[in-house]
Formats: structure tokens, sequence, C-alpha cells
């Protein structure tokens, strides 16, 4: 007889173990089932990796202008290899501590790849487990694109592989993990090249933040390849790399070359159409708000929805997911996709949220908006040789100065968001940020401060 839950989550990722546990915690008997780490992407080959080598990069850069500090350090170098070796060890913990998660939850978690049979079963390491509701949460797959040797280049989990650190490297795309990773290993001392297809990376972003980023970028010379799109790439004898652009720029000796071009669903393999779960041209899984796919009782959340591909958006939508299934008294319960506060680990940090000026200036007309902007110099390297600026921007609509749009790049805006994103989903104006002393002496007070 196949093993019944109440609740299925496929993936232990983000989305499905929040979900899962939820479920556990409301009384239904809860499964989740992952092909290879617990904690997905998040933890194993995202985020949690990534933060730790943005840390490593953030020592870095104090080490490099801790002089103009008084500081007279004899550096002896940099072992990537105990970097790589300490967070990997952290992961393992965290692996520990959402095993225990599931046990003190009553979660069951099942290692191996699942297929769907029908709408309410899916096989497992051949045996069948049937449930109440299932929740696709299989997250996403770096993109490499189609062209001559892209198979010598590495992807992002690629990158977390990497146990010596590459001398020369390359990394293409211009999306938050190229600018991420590109970032880290320019702090960290490798000859770093980012190449771009058009004149920025973050196109989506605000411009006065990406100009601010450019310069940035410019000033710790990190190296911009602009209008490069890459032709092929040649393996030499010696390991090293070839790779060639259509505007006729050829590095050599490359030693590392990094797609983060973007990522595709997961949905190969899994069997949707036994189940009748249909798919956008893309592959995502869209759903309704209620996370609902077009086949009743199969839910989607996470990445593989196509949705802000952020972990604490596919964590919210998988635990409203299950209040919502579980709890009687949230009926209603959904994930509120609107307001969602992004930070990209570039060098200093973009924090964002809500509409770019020209998303505000063509929802409200450009009378209705008022846009506040202020570039300064962080104190933290004001006194130092480095002293770059920062540069935030308020974005304002209607007679009450809505506060629609916030964004910010500069030391410290990573941690600085969180807040001003909880004013912002309360409706906060002009006014209301007029109104709040200011913390001082930080960054933060700029966002209290602007005229
Ligand atoms: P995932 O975390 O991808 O989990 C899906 C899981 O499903 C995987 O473990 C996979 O093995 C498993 N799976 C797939 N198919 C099957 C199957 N058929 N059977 C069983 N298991 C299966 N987001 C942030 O908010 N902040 C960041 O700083 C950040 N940094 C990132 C850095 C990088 C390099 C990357 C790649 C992503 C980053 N993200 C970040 C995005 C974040 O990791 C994802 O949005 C999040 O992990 C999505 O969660 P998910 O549950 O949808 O999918
Ligand atoms: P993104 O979708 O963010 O960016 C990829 C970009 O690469 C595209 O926008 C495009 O920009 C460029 N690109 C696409 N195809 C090619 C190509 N063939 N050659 C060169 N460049 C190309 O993808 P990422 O992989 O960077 O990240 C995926 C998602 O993961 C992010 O969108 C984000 O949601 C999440 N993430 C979040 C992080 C965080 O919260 N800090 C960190 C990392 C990832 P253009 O059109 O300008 O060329």
């Amino acid at each position: 007889m196949a093993r019944h839950f109440n609740y299925l989550a496929i993936g232990a990722g983000s989305g499905g173990i929040a979900s899962a546990n939820r479920a556990a915690m409301r009384g239904a008997s809860a499964a989740v089932i992952e092909a290879k780490a617990v904690g997905g992407t998040c933890v194993n080959v995202g985020c949690v990796p990534k933060k730790v080598m943005w840390y490593g990069a953030h020592i870095a850069e104090a080490i490099k202008y801790s002089a103009d500090y008084g500081f007279k350090l004899d550096e002896q170098g940099f072992n990537w290899a105990t970097l790589v070796k300490n967070r990997e060890a952290y992961i393992e913990r965290i692996h520990a501590g959402y095993k225990r998660g599931f046990a003190n939850n009553g979660v069951e978690y099942i290692e191996g790849f699942a297929r769907f049979v029908s709408a309410n079963t899916v096989e497992v390491n051949g045996e069948q487990i049937t449930a109440d509701h299932i929740t696709i949460a299989t997250g996403g797959l770096p993109l490499i694109p189609n062209l001559p040797g892209a198979e010598h280049g590495i992807d992002s989990d690629g990158f977390f592989e990497l146990t010596t650190q590459p001398e020369k490297v390359l990394v293409v795309g211009a999306g938050y993990i190229a600018v991420e990773i590109a970032g880290v290993l320019h702090a960290l001392g490798s000859d770093s090249h980012l190449l771009i297809r058009h004149d920025r990376p973050l196109r989506d972003f605000d411009p006065d933040i990406t100009d601010m980023l450019l310069e940035r970028m410019s000033q710790d010379k990190l190296k911009l390849h602009k209008h490069t799109n890459v032709r092929q790439v040649v393996k030499n004898a010696d390991g090293k790399l070839t790779v060639s652009c259509d505007n006729d720029i050829e590095f050599t000796d490359v030693d590392c070359l990094i797609w983060a071009i973007g990522r595709a669903p997961a949905t190969a393999n899994i069997n949707l159409q036994a189940a009748g779960v249909t798919t956008d041209p893309q592959g995502f899984i869209r759903t309704d708000k209620y996370q609902n796919t077009n086949v009743k009782g199969i839910y989607a959340v996470g990445d593989i929805t196509g949705e802000a591909q952020l972990t604490p958006v596919a964590i919210k939508a998988g635990r409203q997911l299950a209040e919502r299934l579980f709890n009687p008294a949230l009926p209603d319960a959904h994930m509120d996709y609107s307001l969602i506060p992004t930070v990209v680990f570039s060098h200093p940090p973009i924090g964002t949220i809500g509409l770019t000026e020209a998303q505000a200036r063509q929802q409200y007309g450009d009378t209705n908006v008022k846009v506040y902007r202020s570039s300064f110099a962080a104190m933290y390297n004001a006194i130092t040789s480095h002293r770059a600026l920062s540069r935030f921007k308020l974005v304002c609509a209607g007679k009450d100065e809505k506060v629609v749009g916030l964004h910010g790049i500069g030391e410290g805006m990573d941690e600085v968001l969180q807040g001003f994103a909880v004013a912002m989903k309360m409706g906060a104006t002009k006014a209301d940020f007029d109104a709040t002393v200011a913390l001082h002496p930080t960054s933060a007070e700029e966002f209290v401060t602007m005229r």
C-alpha cells in the first residue's frame, strides 16, 4: 500500500521546507522529498555560501583600507581553501538544523527524485506516495548558453565548488549573480572581468543606482566589458581558456569562465503531464494568488513559479499556503507579492523596494511624482583614500507624497532596507519619513533628512 500524507512538498528548498514544517505545525501529516541536499539552492549553492564569500570580500576590503585607520598590517595572504572549508562546515550545521526541525515538527524527510504518477501520486525510489495536497517546489537551475565551447565554463553551482582561487576569471551575465560573483572575486584579488551585453548590469534597477554602481566598479578597478557577447570558448592544452567575443575582444589565459545569465525552472523529468499540470512556454508553473496550479490539490511555490526569485518569497508563499490549507482560522491566507524588498550583495550593496522613478512616472504621470536624491560619502570610507560615494533615492507619488520607491547603494544598505520596507508596507509618506528622528551618525539617516 502506498504511503499517504495530508501534505507533500517536492523539493526541500526554501519553499518546500517552510510549507511542510508549517503544515505539520498545523496538524497535517507532512513529508518533503529532496533529490540533492536539504536546504535547496539558498543554503547549498545560493544565498548562504554567497553571503559567506561576500563577508570574506568585505574583510579583504577592510584590510585594504585599514592603513587609513592607522593599522600597520603584515598581510600574509588569503587562503581560499580555508574560507571554503569553513563555509561548507557552516552549511553542514544548517543541514543538521533542518533535519532536527523536521524531527521536531514530525515532517517525514525523504531523499530521492520525485516524479508524478498521477495528480495525487508521486514515485520516489520506486515507492509510490499519495497525498491530499502536493506542492511543487523544485526551484530552478542555472542556464548555460548554446555556443561553441560553452561547456568549458562553469555556472554559479560550479563557482561554489572551486577549491582554489582562480587567477584570471571571466563572469558573463548582468543580473544579481554576475554582479555578486564578479564583485567577490575582484575583492578577493582575482583578475576579474565582468562581460555584459548592454551598457550596464541590473538594467531593471533604477538608473541612478546603477550609475553609481558603474562609478564604484570603475573606482575599484573591476574590469567591466560593455556590449560584449561571447562567441566561442576554446580550452587549450595547458587547461586555460581562450574566450572570443563578437566585438573582436579575445581573452587569453583565462582560468575560469562563469556563466551567470539567468536560471531556468526545474520542471524537466518530473512528469508533470501525468498530473496534468501545465507550464508557461519557459517551463514556469504559473499559479493564482493562492499558489494553486491548474490542477486541484497541486500547488507551486518559489522559483518554479517564475515570481520574484528570492528565498523569503518562497518561504512566505509556502507558509501562507500551509496556513490556508490547514489552519481553519486563515482560509484566505496568501502571499502578498507587492513591495518585495531585495538586496544585491554588490560592492557596495544595493537595496531596493517598490517602483523605479521611470515606473512611477509611467504609473502616476510626471506631474504626480516627486523624487528625492542624496549622494554622500559614508563616514566609513570618507576618512580613507577610498572616498567613494553612496547614493539613496526616494520616489514619491501623489499629493501626499506616498513613498512608492526606495533605492540605495552604499555601505550598510543591505541592513538599512528592512525597516524602511516595513514603513512602505504601512503606506508611509515623505512627511512620515521627515517626522522620524534621524539616527546619527549613520548612512540610513539620509532617508529621513532628504530635501
Ligand atoms: P530551491 O531552493 O531551488 O529548492 C528546490 C529543491 O528542489 C532543490 O533542493 C532541488 O534539488 C529539489 N528538487 C528539484 N526537483 C526535484 C525532484 N523532482 N524531486 C525532489 N527534489 C527535487 N535569494 C535571496 O533571497 N537572497 C540571496 O542573497 C540570494 N542569493 C542567491 C545566490 C545564488 C548564487 C542563487 C543561485 C540564488 C540566490 N537567491 C537568493 C535565490 C534563492 O536561492 C531562491 O530564490 C530560493 O532558493 C528558491 O527556493 P525554492 O524553494 O523555490 O527552490
Ligand atoms: P537574472 O535573471 O537576474 O539576470 C541574468 C541577466 O543576464 C539577464 O537579465 C541578462 O541581462 C543577462 N543575460 C541573459 N542572457 C545572456 C547571455 N546569453 N549572455 C550574456 N548575458 C545574458 O539571473 P541571475 O542568474 O543573476 O539570478 C537569478 C535570480 O536569482 C535573480 O533574478 C534573483 O531573483 C535571484 N538571486 C537573488 C540574489 C539576491 O537576492 N541577492 C542573488 C542571486 C540571485 P541583460 O539583458 O542586461 O544582458
